[in-house]
């Protein structure tokens, strides 16, 4: 476990370098370990290494290793990162800290309905497609810099989403296409922060503050473009099996 020491260490070490690099703040960017696959002593290691804040793709997943974790869980932030099913998604307002995939407003009316027992709003990140890669889940705001009436059917969706008063819209989340070169992921980390400033100026009632993008691969170039979060699996935990 002593390896999963030395790779936050070093994972940190990095987001640090980034941060000075773009001249921003390392304590305004949340170092995320993303454990799907791992089981629970492992989050329970990284936990021991100083990472307080985990990402889990799956209900059916999470649920369980949560569970094993029970006794951390007050220390623990707990982030659903992963694509939700609209049958998982009351459980998963239940189960989690914070949600990063909610890209429907049926989604986000499913989390509503699990998460209106809590003393407060669950927080909540918009996913969006800003790259126009099929295979991405999220809303849709491929080339919403040029496309008006893209733009205003996703603001509508957006619009219902922040009516839900269980729920704290906090920010955006997106993936960026899979490449050898993490310089190829800037234009989607930019197009998501500028869309971000969009939707700031469009609905000043929510935050807006958080931007999670970024992974194992690309964090350091998703930290230059203003990731306020970024979700790191293979980095900390090494290679999935
Ligand atoms: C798996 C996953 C990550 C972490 O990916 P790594 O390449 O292992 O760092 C981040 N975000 C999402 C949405 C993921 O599914």
């Amino acid at each position: 476990m002593d390896e999963i020491m030395n790779r936050v260490a070093a994972v940190r070490a990095r987001v640090d370098a980034a941060a000075r690099a773009a001249g921003r703040d390392a304590s305004e960017i949340a170092l995320i370990g993303v454990s799907k696959t791992n089981p629970a002593e492992r989050v329970a290691a990284a936990f021991g290494a100083g990472l307080t804040q985990f990402g889990e793709n799956r209900v059916q997943e999470a649920e369980p290793k949560i569970a094993a974790l029970a006794e951390l869980r007050a220390s623990l932030t707990w982030h659903l990162i992963g694509h939700l099913q609209t049958n998982k998604a009351r459980r998963a307002g239940q189960l989690f800290d914070y949600v990063h995939s909610v890209d429907s407003l049926r989604l986000a009316e499913g989390l509503a309905r699990g998460a209106a027992g809590r003393p407060a709003p669950l927080p909540i990140l918009l996913q969006v497609n800003v790259s126009g890669e099929a295979s991405k889940d999220g809303m849709d705001f491929a080339n919403w810099e040029r496309d008006a009436a893209k733009l205003e059917a996703g603001c509508a969706a957006i619009e219902s989403i922040l009516g839900l008063e269980e729920l704290a819209v906090r920010g955006l989340m997106t993936i960026a296409p899979w490449g050898d070169d993490p310089q190829l992921a800037r234009p989607t980390f930019a197009s998501c922060r500028m869309l971000r400033d969009e939707l700031a100026a469009r609905f000043p009632q929510a935050s807006w503050r958080e931007l999670s993008m970024g992974m194992s691969d690309d964090f350091a170039v998703a930290i230059a473009e203003g990731a306020t979060m970024v979700r790191v699996g293979r980095a900390i935990f090494g290679e999935r099996g």
